[in-house]
């Protein structure tokens, strides 16, 4: 009889669609709860290191002389310790699958330089600046359009 039952599932599971997906391929949504994958906010980060003494798997390595923030997602656990952790709560959980990976490596993020950071600040400012000049430009230009009509 159990023979039976098993024989006629098997067949039956020949004509049905088949229950896996070709993952990366194909993706399904994220599940509901899903604790997904560490992000670390770099700029926020001080390197004070606490997320590595934390980590019960050595997953997180902090270089504070090299100002890198490492991570061997293959160490992980989702276990959010250092999420809970951070003092500046810099990292967080991504509710997402992360990027499918064929070698086991460590990612490595370096904390950008004060002269880096205000370089950015810099570029930020001129972007503003030139998006201000040219609105004033347009309103100038159209000023100028509607008296040449009246006239
Ligand atoms: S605990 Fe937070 S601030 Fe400290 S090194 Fe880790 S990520 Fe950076
Ligand atoms: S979630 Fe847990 S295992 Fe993963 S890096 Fe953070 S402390 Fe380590």
């Amino acid at each position: 009889m159990g023979s039976f039952k098993l024989g006629k599932m098997t067949f039956g599971s020949l004509f049905k669609k088949p229950e896996t997906i070709l993952y990366p391929v194909q993706t399904r949504p994220a599940p509901l709860g899903l604790k997904g994958h560490i992000q670390v906010a770099i700029v926020d980060c001080i390197l004070c290191g606490i997320c590595m003494k934390r980590c019960p798997t050595g997953a997180i390595k902090v270089d504070k002389p090299a100002a890198t923030w490492s991570i061997d997602r293959f160490r992980c656990v989702q276990c959010g310790s250092c999420v809970r952790e951070c003092p500046k709560s810099c990292l967080a959980m991504d509710p997402n699958y992360a990027k499918p990976q064929t070698q086991k490596s460590i990612e490595s993020v370096s904390k950008p330089t004060a002269s880096e950071s205000s370089e950015e600040e810099k570029a930020a400012k001129e972007a503003l600046e030139a998006k201000k000049a040219a609105k004033i430009k347009a309103a100038l230009e159209a000023k100028a359009a509607r008296e040449k009509n009246l006239t």
